[in-house]
């Protein structure tokens, strides 16, 4: 565990900046600015968005194209890949501000090409100091989920920034300042509105409408801003220069973090709306005392790659790590597409079943993750696949403390419940090898929102990602509320090695699917030979011990769930699953970053030298 450690930065020199990236100027209407939003320079148009690059000197992928092209000036400077990761996360900040930013949390995984070592922080949002496990109940009922999301109850406190702090402090080579002064300069610049940002906002419409530093912000002239306009956050811009200026302090110790904590406390909505939203209780200690906790990696063995993850607060290492145990057991590069989806599926029912039951915060909970990863415990799983028939939903969970010989439940199951789906990750390689793989979020598309007034930053709703009441009638439930207590989490940073050098990294967003994303991207790459680009395009199909596995719209009436259904699998339509992000190293040394090619608009694949 890490103590807070703050590195005071005095003003540095030059502005950083998108200048090589961002050649050209957009003279595009300012309808984004927030009252005190009027700038003199315009907003600066990036480098149009690509899914893949290929090339040298560096790799970043990330779902902006102003955040993936601040991490490649970074890399360009003599940065390094926890340099521009950073650089980048703090982009996202602005850009994807309803997903990510230093209203919210998440885990960073860091491969050290030196020492050949993964690295892991975890940066979660935590409860106050006085939760309880009836933190979303009233009158000894659950809250409703929507009531809970839009209140200060749910708000978490944020781990972001310290992450930041965290990672730069072990592995990079520039402060926090100069990680911030690109992000500031674009929040102060502003970007051009996508039809993402404008759906994203449209969605939330009347929720942000509630809060009115919200509706200030994101819905200038009371509309979610249109699609081509530019959107500066001038408010946001200034806090980053707060924290270039007096470090994180300012937010965990002084007046930035009064205000997330007095807003909390007391939110601000619009008497008209007639809203009525639940305080918290969070409080300058509670911010006071937050730690970025950095921690052993998940490992498994897979094909003879060494898959690294993210351990508990998240269930994101241990859940893929066991599916992959499982998988170990089937020659998925051999088989047919369908028997090779259907393995897949099976694997993450199963696991499912185990992390629902197993895992919370293991400061809390006696969580048996060195179990839970065992071989052992997946070959006791393994054994209930059978090639000709699904298995039914809900499974009952394994007990990976005392694993038998048979294929054996061991218990009640426990359901899989909700969780957001939207947060960010981003992936970055640096010219000496070093790798980070990082996702972020703020919970919900929008978080709570409650946007910090004058301040320009969404708070999370994170804490609705506890249990609001036990899972299972006389179960143990790991993921209750408690004080200081961490949500669970299904966020799954990646790095793959292979020999103990740098193979490949990926993860995404989506909710409880970034475990079924990154476990579908991971297995196509590996056993289905597909480069990781490909990989992140093909359908996807999420089980998560569910009645019906989820399928996105160009799987459904193909011949590969036809070849499921008549097995007995049950599929039902979801949109879009995930929005992942990768690289990977080819043969011949060049690394190749990938991002979608539609899902969530195309994310933005960069390279510092793109081949010739
Ligand atoms: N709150 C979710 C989690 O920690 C992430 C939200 C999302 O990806 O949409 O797993």
């Amino acid at each position: 565990m890490s103590s807070r450690r703050v590195r005071h930065t005095a003003r540095l020199t030059p502005p950083l900046l998108l200048a090589a990236a961002l050649t050209a100027f957009a003279l595009t209407p300012s309808a984004g600015a927030t009252p005190t939003g009027a700038v003199p320079t315009p907003a600066a148009t990036p480098a149009p968005k690509q899914p893949e690059a290929t090339g040298t000197g560096g790799a970043v992928a990330s779902v902006s194209a102003e955040a993936t092209d601040i991490g490649i000036d970074v890399l360009r400077r003599g940065g390094n890949a926890v340099d521009a990761a950073v650089a980048t996360a703090a982009a996202l900040g602005v850009t994807e501000p309803f997903s990510s930013g230093i209203g919210g949390g998440g885990y960073f995984v860091y491969y050290d090409a030196r020492l050949h070592k993964v690295f892991t922080l975890d940066g979660r949002e935590t409860a106050p100091s006085t939760a309880d496990q009836n933190l979303f109940t009233e009158n000894g009922k659950p809250l409703d989920f929507w009531t809970a999301v839009d209140s200060g109850r749910s708000v978490g406190v944020p781990g972001s920034l310290l992450t930041w702090q965290e990672a730069l402090d072990r592995w990079g080579t520039r402060s926090l300042a100069q990680s911030l002064r690109p992000a500031e300069q674009l929040a102060d610049h502003g970007f051009v509105v996508d039809q993402t940002f404008h759906d994203q906002t449209a969605q939330n419409q009347t929720r942000f409408s509630y809060f009115p530093a919200t509706a200030a912000l994101f819905l200038p002239g009371g509309a979610p801003p249109a699609v081509g306009s530019v959107f500066r956050n001038p408010d946001l811009a200034a806090t980053y220069r707060e924290l270039e200026h007096h470090g994180v302090d300012a937010l965990y110790r002084g007046d930035i973090g009064r205000d997330i904590s007095s807003l909390v406390q007391h939110p601000q909505v619009d008497p008209a709306s007639g809203w009525y939203t639940r305080p918290g209780a969070m409080t300058p200690a509670d911010l006071a005392a937050y730690d970025v906790r950095a921690q052993a990696p998940t490992e498994v063995d897979y094909r003879g790659l060494d898959v690294y993850g993210i351990a508990p607060s998240s269930s994101g290492g241990t859940t893929v790590g066991e599916a992959l145990n499982i998988l170990n057991h089937f020659d998925l590069a051999h088989t047919s597409q369908v028997q090779y989806l259907h393995d897949y599926l099976e694997a993450s029912r199963i696991a499912f079943a185990d992390r629902n039951r197993w895992v919370g915060d293991p400061r809390f909970v006696d969580v048996p993750t060195r179990a839970l990863l065992s071989q052992r415990f997946a070959d006791s799983r393994a054994c209930l696949i059978k090639p000709d028939s699904s298995l039914t939903s809900p499974l009952a969970p394994g007990d990976p403390r005392h694993p038998s010989g048979g294929c054996v439940d061991a218990g009640t199951p426990a359901p899989t419940t909700a969780e957001g789906t939207h947060t960010t990750h981003l992936t970055v390689a640096d010219r000496w090898g070093n790798v980070v793989s990082y996702t972020l979020t703020i919970e919900q598309t929008g978080g709570s929102a409650m946007t910090v007034p004058g301040r320009g930053f969404l708070l999370n709703n994170e804490l609705t990602d506890f249990d609001f009441s036990p899972a299972v009638a006389g179960v143990p439930d790991p993921n209750l509320p408690g004080p200081a207590k961490r949500p669970r989490s299904s966020m799954s940073p990646t790095i793959v090695l292979k020999d103990g050098r740098f193979d490949f990294a990926l993860g995404s967003p989506g909710g409880a699917s970034i475990i079924t994303t990154v476990l579908q991207v991971l297995t196509e790459h590996v056993d289905r030979g597909l480069s990781l680009e490909q990989a992140i395009a093909v359908p996807r199909i999420s089980q998560r011990n569910l009645a019906a596995t989820e399928a996105e719209p160009a799987f459904l009436g193909s011949a590969d769930e036809a070849g499921l259904t008549a097995i007995g699998e049950a599929f039902t339509l979801n949109p879009e699953i995930g929005a992942a992000t990768g690289i990977q190293l080819l043969p011949d040394g060049r690394l190749q970053a990938a991002a979608e090619p539609v899902r969530r608009g195309g994310g933005a694949a960069a390279v510092v030298d793109p081949e010739p």
